[in-house]
């Protein structure tokens, strides 16, 4: 089978598709393709796994009728249109689970980097501005026996809310569309309504996907019902962020600080003047970039092209209606 991978991935899971006698041809270049140059390589491909950001909409699948499955090499698919690819006939699958640990330290990494303005301060020293040891300056905040809001408690809510609860004894909340009985078990975390969650949360964690429901979620208004000491974490994706709002919020003194791993867009223009603020820590996009975490997805999406290939289901299957 002719198999077309998007961007290259870890060794190991295109040596498990080759070792299965699979011809794999791989888009080697920082530069996503354009959709014109996505539907020629569908059009030419069995089956595609994707390991970049390139996005998947319905001309996209209306012009690609030999293709006969979709694998994702990431746990979210907003850059899919997914009842478009069931409209087609086309299962598409991602890689759940195997990320939730290494995105979780990331979240956890930018709470405490924000909560003691280490960016800031780090930057400062690159600058000369380092004048020395002073007891009213640099000051950042404590995040023991604080109140840790999860917007969106699955599986990298939960770790992070167990890291944080076992690091600083947070107290967690949390607001999803249903109960997480086994956080709410297990971390003795409270289920609240979302006006709950803006106005106790002295860290507020976003983990949900981006849908139409979440897009913009957090805005001016929302910044303006939270704790002026409160932090904003972002690890999910940049669109439920309206970052125009964030920097006026936070020049404001409407929030502490925030802390974002995704941006709206990707990449981020190097003049953001979100990257100037003192209370902001932004990365690039890293939540699952660990050797262990990228191995593992990559086996995982090449595991789920391989069941589709013998006529399977793929086992992390996001449109399993597409069986039907
Ligand atoms: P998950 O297990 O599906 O958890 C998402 C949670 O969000 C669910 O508990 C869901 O609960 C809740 N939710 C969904 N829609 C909601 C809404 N409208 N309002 C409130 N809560 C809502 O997903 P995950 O594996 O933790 O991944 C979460 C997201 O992280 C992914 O979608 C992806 O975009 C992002 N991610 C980022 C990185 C990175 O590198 N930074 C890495 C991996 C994943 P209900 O259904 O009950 O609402």
């Amino acid at each position: 089978m002719k198999i077309f991978i998007t961007k290259r991935i870890p060794q190991k899971g295109i040596d498990l598709l080759t070792a299965a006698g699979h011809e794999v041809a791989i888009h080697d270049s920082s530069t996503p393709l354009s959709p014109t140059d996505l539907i020629q390589a569908g059009q030419q491909a069995d089956y595609i796994l994707n390991g970049g950001m390139q996005k998947f909409d319905e001309e996209f699948f209306e012009n690609c009728p030999n293709l006969k499955a979709l694998s994702l090499m990431s746990v979210g698919h907003d850059n899919v249109d997914i009842p478009a690819a069931t409209k087609y006939g086309i299962p598409v699958s991602n890689t759940p689970g195997v990320l939730s640990g290494a995105t979780a330290d990331v979240a956890f990494l930018l709470m405490l980097a924000v909560s003691r303005k280490a960016f800031f301060n780090h930057k400062q020293i690159l600058q000369g501005q380092w004048k020395g040891f002073d007891p009213t300056a640099h000051l950042g905040i404590e995040l023991n026996n604080k109140t840790l809001g999860i917007y969106g408690l699955g599986r990298i809510g939960f770790e992070f809310a167990r890291k944080a609860r076992a690091a600083y004894n947070m107290e967690i909340i949390y607001y999803n569309r249903g109960r997480n009985l086994e956080a709410e078990r297990i971390l003795g975390a409270r289920y609240v309504n979302f006006d709950d969650l803006l106005t106790q949360s002295d860290v507020l964690s976003i983990h949900a996907a981006l849908t139409s429901e979440t897009s913009n979620r957090f805005n001016l208004d929302t910044f303006k019902r939270m704790k002026n000491s409160a932090i904003l974490i972002n690890t999910a994706r940049g669109g439920l962020v309206q970052e125009d709002d964030l920097a006026s919020a936070l020049r404001l003194g409407e929030l502490w600080g925030a802390g974002l791993d995704v941006t709206n867009p990707e990449p981020m223009a190097a003049d953001n003047p979100l990257l100037n603020l003192e209370n902001v820590c932004i990365l690039p996009h890293i939540g699952s970039a660990t050797v262990e975490t990228r191995d593992n997805m990559a086996l995982m999406a090449a595991s789920n092209l391989l069941a589709a290939i013998k006529g399977e289901k793929m086992p992390q299957i996001i449109n399993p209606e597409v069986y039907t």
